[in-house]
């Protein structure tokens, strides 16, 4: 206990705090150096396969947030719904992923995205243009074995060769 009025407990600090003071940092400059992130990443929009999408609002009506719009019309001719509005308010979405696996025909995706910081709010609403799967818009293995069996595995910061090892 005598000790410790010594200054035992501010070396031992001070001792630890050298010690990484020297190790090689290992911290990412973003935005400038970007790491791969990980295949089931619940990135922070949708993306929506119009071809696959019958209309039926499983996903809107599993959305906690009440964040999914869908308007639908009937296409008697084809026996079918037709898709006249989708909108996601991302705004309010909470990423939990509950809309992507309710999905029962896998036309629904979480992105591989992560910047969609805007200054305004009424941008963050995305109609369906905005949700459609395209080749500029990579969807997420979240929920979806096959879209991550084609993704790059994760890069973690201890895989980088300037970290020593
Ligand atoms: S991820 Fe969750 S909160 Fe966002 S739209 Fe889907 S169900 Fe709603
Ligand atoms: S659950 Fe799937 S198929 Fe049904 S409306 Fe939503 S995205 Fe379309």
């Amino acid at each position: 206990m005598r000790f410790e009025r010594y200054g035992i407990g501010i070396a031992k600090g001070m001792a630890l705090t050298f010690k990484h003071l020297f190790r090689h940092p290992i911290t990412t400059q973003y935005p400038e150096e970007r790491l791969t992130v990980s295949r089931r990443i619940r990135g922070n929009e949708l993306v929506w396969d119009k071809e696959k999408c019958t209309g039926c609002a499983t996903c809107a009506k599993s959305c906690p947030q009440g964040a999914i719009q869908i308007i639908t019309s009937v296409k008697a001719e084809e026996n079918k719904y037709v898709v006249e509005k989708f909108e996601v308010d991302i705004g309010y979405c909470i990423f939990c992923g509950l809309c992507v696996e309710s999905c029962p025909y896998e036309a629904l995706f979480m992105s591989y995205d992560y910047e969609r910081a805007r200054y305004r709010r009424q941008e963050l609403v995305m109609a369906k243009e905005g949700l459609l799967l395209s080749d500029k818009k990579q969807p997420s293995g979240y929920a979806r074995p096959k879209v991550e069996a084609t993704l790059p595995k994760q890069t973690l910061l201890l895989d980088r060769d300037k970290v020593k090892k």
